[in-house]
């Protein structure tokens, strides 16, 4: 049984957290897109924790923490990660490296920052992490699989002809030092060190778990709006964020993902550059919401930039669900918003005087004015309540409309960041 916890909205839905949970009866937790440039914040028995590329499963003796072949693998991050969280009393997790995962270079991050600062003002945001060069490579056929640290003169071969162009690059477009390949080969020897104990074929991993009736949790980063293909072109992240691509990013069977539990914000929030339509223009009613958010206020896990802050978006979220797949929701952050004696839920767009309910392609959404409901707040802390019906009359009533507005049931209610913090409906 294959389940995956993916986003609807812009990241940040608070998947970690659902992952973390629902990883107390899962066997195997699968990073299966998406590299160390995002965050999920976890807060657990054993404290909190920022992490980056380690699945949220890691905190669990009984479960197998797996890196899928479509994630970005930093290597050096990922150890990182393993050493803070044994630093900090965790039991030292099992982790699986897909064999077929390819790995972020250090040349990668000094792309990523030199073409940052080619486009200056213009700049997608990105948290430099070199995850945009590490994509556009694996799909110009020069990026290096893990299975290719094992064969030191194919490897160094493929290497002095990849710096061929990159060289070319650095010296003509960016005006910058070449890469040193005796260098590099001495990292990618220090990364072989560091991976060897943890490389396994990890479709064919899966595959006999799944045969063995085990139960897979696959675990996605950011959200819906920042997929490649459906999200918010060009603003969007490198990998696909969808539950579908679960099936490739882990090697598995598309049909094995029975239940696709999407993550959804109880208000909105997005970090960097795009277009956002339901976003708080009124900044001290923003900066109200972003302190109050999350655990801790909204700022980025990774890099700790303020989090753009918006009213819950029923046209983009029902869409961020419907490309999905959702069979369920769980809706995050509810607690958030107990102080508000209105909310506004934005229930269409207006685009050249009409409105629409179903998201639009980028070039449309720029012209995008929010069209809001409103409904009245509960004016009451919800955290520590744990049957639906002992809600307020009021928060209920947020719920089910928002519910009525995706189009899917809403089966978790999380009003609180802690593991336990859920309200279950049937
Ligand atoms: P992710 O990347 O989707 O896992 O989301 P993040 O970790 O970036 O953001 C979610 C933040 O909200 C984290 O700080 C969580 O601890 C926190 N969080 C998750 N669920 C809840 C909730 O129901 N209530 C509150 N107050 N915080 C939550």
């Amino acid at each position: 049984m294959v389940t995956a916890v993916v986003g609807a909205n812009w990241g940040d839905e608070g998947k970690g957290k659902i992952t973390d949970m629902l990883g107390e009866s899962a066997d195997i937790i699968v990073r299966f897109q998406g590299g160390s440039n995002a965050g999920h914040t976890i807060v657990n028995d054993y404290g909190k924790f920022a992490l980056h590329i380690l699945p949220s499963g890691v905190f669990y003796n009984h479960t197998t923490s797996i890196i899928g072949n479509g994630v970005a693998l930093n290597i050096p991050d990922l150890f990182r990660e393993i050493n803070e969280i044994v630093s900090q009393g965790v039991p030292k997790p099992k982790i699986l490296v897909s064999d077929r995962a390819q790995i972020v270079m250090p040349y990668h991050k000094l792309f990523d920052q030199y073409e940052e600062e080619r486009l200056a003002g213009k700049s997608f945001g990105s948290t430099k992490s070199g995850i945009a060069p590490f994509y556009s490579d694996k799909y110009a056929k020069i990026g290096i699989q893990v299975s290719e640290l094992f064969d030191e003169d194919t490897l160094r071969e493929k290497l002095e002809s990849i710096c061929v162009q990159k060289n070319a690059l650095l010296e003509h477009l960016y005006k910058k030092p070449p890469i040193d390949i005796d260098e590099t080969m001495e990292t990618l020897r220090e990364y072989r060190g560091m991976v060897e104990p943890y490389v396994c074929d990890v479709s064919s991993f899966l595959y006999e778990a799944i045969k063995a009736g085990k139960r897979v949790l696959l675990e996605g980063q950011l959200g819906s709006l920042k997929d490649p293909d459906h999200g918010i072109y060009p603003m969007v992240t490198s990998s696909s964020t969808l539950a579908a691509y679960g099936a490739i990013g882990a090697g598995i069977p598309p049909y094995e993902i029975k239940r696709i539990v999407t993550v959804v914000k109880a208000y909105s929030s997005a970090v960097g550059a795009g277009e956002f339509v339901s976003e708080i223009l009124d900044e001290p009613v923003a900066d109200e919401l972003r302190k109050r958010g999350g655990d801790g206020g909204e700022y980025g896990a990774t890099t700790g930039r303020p989090r753009r802050m918006g009213w819950f978006d029923a046209v983009a979220s029902r869409y961020g669900c419907r490309i999905q797949g959702a069979t369920e929701v769980a809706l995050t952050v509810l607690d958030v918003l107990g102080y508000l004696d209105e909310i506004p839920i934005c229930v269409g767009y207006e685009i050249d005087g009409e409105v629409v309910k179903d998201f639009p392609t980028t070039v449309k959404l720029a012209k995008a004015k929010p069209v809001y409901t409103t409904l009245p707040g509960w004016k009451e802390d919800i955290r520590g309540i744990t049957e639906y019906d002992k809600l307020p009359e009021n928060c209920r009533n947020y719920i089910e409309f928002i519910e009525k507005e995706l189009g899917v049931p809403v089966k978790m209610v999380s009003n609180g960041p802690g593991r336990h913090e859920i309200i279950y409906r049937d």
